[in-house]
């Protein structure tokens, strides 16, 4: 029987790992995976997260099962990281869950539930796992128009035509901050014209919120998110730990439900408890648990946040080293872009022939759709990538 199982296409970027790892060469740089590097090329558990770690060891008496949702006290302390002050806690239905993809996942489960007839709307391009979960389940969707790879900015016209042409009770997946693959992110206005599209249209928007505070600040990176949360009647809220508490492996995520009508939060919160139960049952506890320790203790919150504030701001000297770099190189403004993206990735514009090059001549490795991860740079490495890229692209 299980020879008749179908094959599936490898995931470009784990494949991408797996060369990288057989590349003898010892000047190689892995730009590939989404993970955050430090400048010696590792991800640290951050201080917060060890602290934790070592208190949470001392005063843990069971392991035994949480509930459903996950801890009550992750649940309230992620719905104001994420959602501040822009709803009342009662608006908010939520579930822990394993990893932003496991929220990711319920969103579009829940989606499927409440109206199978929905298409949902994903960013061209968007991050790969979308897609592929969506086909998986059977759920319609479609492309709309969100990046223009000449200017390396983001296509609003084409995306609000887009939008514009979607039937009412679809959704729209969004990217809260720190788009992924491009780092093009919407303007304060651009989400004040999606808000206005999405009551238009009657569409309802699904939030993938994974980056927050690697873009221009903790809040400033929530303020699209809860514009929208704020201003629509029901917002789907899908946000990830495993990068701003670097507990990739923990698997920790939430799932939101936002409802302007408190009404609705009952039954929102006992079918998210229930998708959680058919699909794992228990969420992990571990990386919900530290997460938890830490938003709701003033010294391990502060020391997280100045971390995090270092990553962050560490991410953004790299992007304008490079594009000073690439300026320099190119005697042209083509790569100033890189400079205003925001997030651990930026789309280089190269074609699939020139990342191919850049790989095996110059032991660079970046997605095929040019995607880089900013954080697989050092100081050391930008001048090196600014030149290949330049003798790459002829110039
Ligand atoms: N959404 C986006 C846009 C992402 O880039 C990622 C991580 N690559 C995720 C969700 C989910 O991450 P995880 O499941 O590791 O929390």
């Amino acid at each position: 029987m299980f020879s008749d199982l179908p094959t599936h296409a490898p995931d470009k970027i784990l494949q991408l790992m797996q060369m990288f790892r057989e590349d003898t060469r010892t000047d190689k740089i892995d730009l590939g995976v989404g993970v955050y590097k430090n400048a010696e090329g590792q991800t640290p558990v951050m201080r917060a997260i060890k602290a934790a770690e070592k208190k949470l060891w001392e005063v843990e008496t069971t392991k035994s099962y949480v509930a459903l949702a996950g801890a009550p006290d992750y649940n309230d302390a992620m719905v104001k990281l994420v959602l501040g002050d822009a709803v009342a806690r009662d608006q908010v239905a939520s579930v822990a869950t394993p990893g932003g993809t496991g929220a990711v996942r319920q969103s579009f489960e829940l989606v499927k539930m409440v109206n199978p007839d929905a298409t949902v709307w994903y960013s061209n391009p968007t991050w790969g796992n979308h897609v592929s979960i969506l086909k998986y389940l059977g759920v319609a969707n479609k492309a709309y128009r969100y990046f223009d790879a000449a200017s390396g900015t983001v296509d609003f016209d084409g995306m609000i035509a887009d939008l514009n042409s979607a039937k009412p009770g679809d959704v729209v997946l969004l990217h809260g901050c720190c788009h992924n693959p491009t780092g093009a992110n919407l303007t304060a206005e651009q989400w004040q014209t999606v808000v206005d599209t999405l009551l238009a249209k009657e569409l309802l928007p699904m939030i993938d919120v994974a980056y927050q505070g690697f873009g221009d600040g903790l809040e400033e990176d929530a303020a699209g998110l809860r514009l929208v949360a704020s201003s629509v009647p029901e917002t789907l809220i899908a946000a990830s730990c495993s990068k701003n508490f670097g507990v990739y492996r923990e698997r920790t995520g939430i799932l939101m439900a936002v409802s302007a009508d408190k009404g609705k939060v009952g039954p929102a919160q006992a079918n998210l408890a229930y998708l959680n139960r058919q699909n794992y049952s228990f969420p992990p506890d571990h990386g919900a648990r530290l997460v938890s320790m830490i938003l709701t203790d003033d010294a391990l919150l502060a020391d997280w946040k100045a971390e995090l504030e270092e990553v962050r701001l560490g991410m953004l000297e790299l992007r304008q080293q490079l594009a000073d770099e690439l300026r320099r190189l190119t005697n042209t403004d083509r790569f100033d872009f890189i400079a205003r993206h925001r997030g651990m990735f930026s789309m280089l514009g190269l074609t699939e022939d020139q990342i191919v090059t850049l790989r095996e001549e110059h032991g660079i490795y970046a997605v095929s759709d040019s995607r880089i991860n900013i954080a697989g740079l050092n100081t050391k490495t930008v001048p090196i990538l600014a030149k290949a890229v330049a003798e790459v692209v002829g110039v």
